[in-house]
């Protein structure tokens, strides 16, 4: 469920034209949908009402300030992998009492701004860090609430680059090491075991991982307890996967279906770090065909959205719909068969790399020089991942509601490109 729509064979974002944004805005141009994001952290928040969730919508998928504060003003909090997303969180006015923090190489600077700021949980997912946390937490005279990142190694079954709860990658530590550094914590005035944290990869299609990894959680949570802490919380990351190709993904109460009853009868709270779900069908991003050739027995539609933009097809060989704003033929139910009407043409952007497309061997309508061209569910790891490679500017960002829309990030000029350059 989103709010782009055709009408008339042309695309509306909410109630506003798509063709008319890029020709207001320029492209390429990534154009959010307010209602979306509303839609999807609702249907958390409902979903997971009985076990009193804290949702932590994770900053990393899209942290545009104007994002953050739709979901601040809807009573989201947030997932932080950074010093910077950590700032940005407070530029936007959360609440940073109910800030989570996650990742593998938290810096004593960060560990630091956190604590200033009453992070609610650090998820630590090593000794070192524990041992780092604990020294920061002593030199301010505060304790420091912890939750451990447990690897449940539980397979996720989605691309390796980002599967993170299975033995083997960087991410958590196993169980046993879990229980050793729990009785750590006892025995250390500075730090407070709150919790437990896993977090299983991305974008997860069933329940099952989370069925598995939630059981594990509440047992260590018992063992826990047992030991004598006051063990309240279990987060179980983000992950929910959304609709890339069709309407393949589960609604959050399925999820729920899942998680909750085990969370409530371990009496705990529960906190969650959805990213892609809330604004991964949320933003589009909207190019323009430059020009079209056919070599080699393929036809090209070349256009100005390019990897540096969009990695995620060249990085995870991800899909996304594409279709042209004003088609000659109605958008298919189906993206991945023989369209009639369509030829088959690879979508690429200008960068100097033959891994610079956004999709290959996809059916299109026939398209000209001119024609805006959008590419769907891009609101999450989009503009979040893109860089200035090949010195292409970062595209604009627009916020659309209703009939209304705004500008929420400036297209970046040449002149930024430099603006950081010194010593020259
Ligand atoms: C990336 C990440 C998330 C968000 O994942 P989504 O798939 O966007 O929901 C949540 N928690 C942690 C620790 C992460 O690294």
């Amino acid at each position: 469920m989103d709010f782009f729509h055709y009408k008339n064979r042309e695309l509306y974002c909410e109630d506003v034209p798509a063709a008319e944004l890029a020709a207001r805005y320029g492209t390429p141009l990534w154009v959010y949908s307010k209602k979306t994001l509303l839609h999807h952290l609702g249907q958390i928040q409902t979903a997971f009402a009985e076990v009193d969730p804290v949702i932590c919508y994770s900053v990393k998928s899209n942290s545009n300030l104007g994002i953050l504060k739709v979901m601040q003003q809807a009573g989201s909090s947030f997932d932080v992998v950074s010093g910077g997303e950590f700032y940005r969180v407070k530029a936007a006015g959360a609440d940073t009492s109910k800030v989570v923090f996650a990742g593998v190489g938290k810096t004593d600077e960060e560990i630091r701004f956190a604590l200033e700021n009453n992070v609610l949980m650090f998820n630590v997912e090593s000794e070192a860090e524990l041992d780092a946390i604990a020294a920061v937490a002593g030199s301010l005279q505060r304790v420091a609430p912890v939750a451990l990142r447990l690897n449940p190694d539980v397979d996720a079954k989605t691309h390796a680059k980002t599967t993170t709860g299975k033995k083997g990658n960087k991410f958590g530590m196993d169980i046993e090491r879990a229980e050793q550094l729990a009785d750590k914590v006892l025995s250390d005035s500075r730090l407070s075991l709150r919790g437990i944290h896993m977090h299983l990869g991305s974008p997860i299609l069933t329940t099952d991982p989370y069925a598995e990894a939630v059981v594990k959680a509440a047992d260590v949570v018992a063992k826990f307890r047992k030991k004598g802490h006051d063990t309240r919380w279990i987060n179980l990351g983000g992950g929910f996967g959304i609709n890339y190709r069709k309407q393949e993904a589960l609604p959050a109460s399925a999820f729920a279906a899942v998680i909750v009853p085990v969370v409530k009868a371990a009496g705990c709270r529960l906190a969650l770090e959805p990213g892609r779900f809330i604004v991964g069908n949320s933003g589009v991003l909207l190019s323009q065909v430059i020009y079209t050739k056919r070599e080699g027995g393929k036809l090209f539609v070349i256009q100005d959205a390019a990897m540096n933009d969009l990695v995620r097809p060249a990085m995870y060989d991800a899909f996304h719909r594409i279709w042209p704003a004003k088609p000659s033929i109605d958008p298919p139910a189906d993206y991945e068969v023989e369209i009639p009407g369509c030829e088959p043409a690879d979508v690429v952007g200008p960068i100097c790399e033959s891994g610079d497309y956004l999709a290959k061997g996809r059916w299109l309508p026939p398209m000209s020089r001119g024609d805006v061209v959008c590419t769907f569910s891009a609101g999450a790891y989009g503009m979040a991942m893109s860089s200035n490679y090949n010195s292409r500017p970062r595209a604009a960002e627009v916020l659309v509601d209703g009939n209304t829309h705004k500008l929420i990030r400036r297209r970046e000029t040449v002149e930024d490109l430099v603006a950081h350059e010194v010593g020259l």
